[in-house]
């Protein structure tokens, strides 16, 4: 009210200046009338008095002014309709009574500790309001000061945060559940950002992350995804699409052995909560990672499978052995057989029918010429058939590695160091799997013999792939003696051994060596540039149609 009369009577003064400037008074000088005219200028340009009071008193948030003990001298429209007291009520009252008493001590303490310091304070109180129910009260209090520095009063401004606050509590909740759920789960879960920073992981993966000494393992995975899926990775990622048990591995460091993953991905949309989106309606991309470690699982399916390739081998290596048993005896009949059938030919053409000696000579040689010749079909029947085996396409990188694989403990009990070269990118090759892994084997195992017998203390076996234009070639290059160059073709033949006449080498390893090369249309040759040992390289078509039928 008595603002509203402040206020008239401010526009009362204003109207009757103007009016007194408008009747131009002749006894008053021009520069009196300008200051006039000014005063009532700048009257006009302030804001009218009341203003400030109906701002307050319309505000949408309950405001009360107190004395410096919290009585209540003023309280607007909207505390009595947070409150439910009327203004009237709450007059002269102390803001306690719109305690609930349940706030704890520690609060109030705190909050006239530091409005005593003339500093503003704000918090959350328990309020109760007049019909008993209770509300949160978002408060903010502030001294005011007058001229010299004392509080005379207290402004208070709060209001109802109840719904807002059991909101935010439940987004809470739910962001604990969920964490608690991805936490708990047994697969190593994390989500990451566009940029591959993690903003949320499990404990799983933290155990990963402890076990790689403060590597990210998320910077791994990517890293591993691009390597699995090449192109495709740019691709999923540009266009979000999820990808689904991709097996990776990456090496943890340390020294540790590679670690195998069966990884998902799957692309997570959310609302961007900064400032800059708050009119703009923007999406947040996120990358959730899932993977499961099959390392174990990797390990035992690779047992099993140099297991299942070491009975198959042993198994080819005994037909081998039998077949150049066989076609050893079979050698060595064929000489006396020849001989013989020369001898009954001779005597065929000299005999006297008519002479009984001349006619049992040559009975007694055919004979034996037909016994020779049947002990010789029987050998050659007995000789076991190489299995049947269907072509296929063939990654060589791959065999040999299952070869060095099988070799490894041999060659670790004689001190040879593998260097074990692949290229990096091999092109397929069409072929048969078992006969091409037999012949590394045998010439792998052909090094280890000569490294073993040779003299020099640096026992070396490099093998390395390359592709060629159209071709592929395998370098397997040892540090023994090496080959003469005299006998560097002859070592092909068959029955050709250098070995010695021990009878334990038919000299049939680099002949069958030589017929897997011919049955694949590859070319195999003794490096004669290479005089630190021996070195075999080996040229396998790429083309498709080159393998030659059984
Ligand atoms: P009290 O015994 O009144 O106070 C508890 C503790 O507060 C005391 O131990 C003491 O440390 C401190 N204290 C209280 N009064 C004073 C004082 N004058 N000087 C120094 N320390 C003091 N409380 C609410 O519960 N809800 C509100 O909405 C609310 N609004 C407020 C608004 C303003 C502008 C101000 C200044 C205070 C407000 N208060 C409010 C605080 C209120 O005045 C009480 O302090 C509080 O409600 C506790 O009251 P009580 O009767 O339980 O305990």
């Amino acid at each position: 009210m008595a603002e509203q009369h402040s206020s008239s009577i401010s526009n009362t003064v204003t109207r009757a200046l103007e009016a007194f400037i408008a009747s131009s008074p002749k006894n008053v000088s021009a520069e009196a009338l300008s200051v006039v005219s000014d005063l009532v200028k700048s009257y006009k340009s302030m804001l009218p008095p009341n203003l400030f009071f109906e701002a307050v008193e319309q505000s949408p948030v309950a405001i009360s002014i107190t004395d410096p003990a919290a009585n209540i001298l003023y309280a607007n429209q909207n505390f009595h309709r947070v409150t439910g007291y009327s203004v009237s009520e709450v007059i002269g009252k102390n803001e306690s009574m719109l305690s609930n008493k349940t706030t704890p001590r520690i609060v109030y303490e705190t909050l006239w500790g530091r409005i005593r310091q003339q500093k503003p304070w704000s918090g959350t109180l328990v309020n109760r309001r007049k019909d008993g129910t209770r509300y949160l009260a978002e408060l903010t209090i502030s001294p005011v000061l007058d001229a010299k520095g004392r509080t005379t009063h207290y402004l208070g401004i709060h209001r109802d945060v109840t719904e807002v606050n059991s909101l935010s509590k439940q987004v809470n909740y739910q962001k604990k559940l969920i964490e608690s759920v991805v936490d708990a789960s047994p697969v190593i879960t994390a989500l990451l950002d566009e940029t591959g920073k993690v903003m949320l992981d499990n404990m799983e993966y933290k155990k990963l992350a402890g076990d790689m000494r403060g590597r990210e393992p998320a910077k791994e995975f990517l890293a591993a995804l691009q390597e699995v899926l090449g192109d495709d990775f740019a691709g999923l990622r540009d266009r979000k699409l999820n990808f689904h048990q991709r097996e990776i591995s990456f090496d943890p460091g340390g020294g540790g052995q590679p670690r195998c993953f069966n990884c998902s991905g799957s692309w997570i949309e959310s609302m961007d909560d900064s400032a800059d989106a708050f009119f703009e309606m923007k999406k947040t991309r996120y990358l959730l990672l899932v993977a499961s470690e099959i390392t174990a699982l990797k390990r035992q399916q690779h047992d099993v499978q140099m297991n299942a390739m070491r009975a198959l081998m042993a198994e080819e290596e005994l037909v081998q052995s039998m077949r150049e048993a066989l076609s050893g005896a079979i050698y060595q009949l064929q000489g006396p057989v020849n001989l013989i059938s020369a001898a009954t030919n001779m005597q065929e053409r000299r005999a006297d029918i008519e002479n009984p000696e001349s006619r049992a000579l040559l009975s007694a040689l055919r004979e034996a010429l037909r016994a020779g010749q049947t002990a010789l079909l029987t050998l050659q029947a007995c000789v076991p058939e190489s299995s049947p085996e269907t072509p296929e396409i063939l990654n060589i990188n791959l065999i040999l590695r299952e070869v060095l694989s099988l070799t490894t403990e041999r060659m670790l009990q004689q001190g040879i160091v593998i260097d074990w070269q692949p290229a990096m990118t091999l092109p397929m090759v069409a072929g048969r799997a078992k006969r091409l892994r037999s012949m590394f084997k045998q010439l792998i195992d052909n090094a280890i013999d000569a490294m073993a017998t040779g003299k020099s203390p640096v026992k070396s076996l490099l093998i390395k792939t390359q592709a060629m234009d159209n071709e592929l070639d395998v370098t397997i290059q040892d540090s023994g003696p090496g080959i003469p160059e005299a006998l560097r073709n002859k070592v092909f033949e068959p029955f050709f051994t250098t070995k010695g006449s021990s009878g334990k080498q038919a000299g049939m390893g680099l002949s069958m060596v030589q017929e897997v090369i011919n049955q694949h249309a590859g070319s195999i040759r003794i490096d004669p540039n290479y005089n630190s040992g021996c070195r075999f390289e080996i040229r396998l078509p790429l083309s498709k149609t080159f393998i030659n039928e059984d």
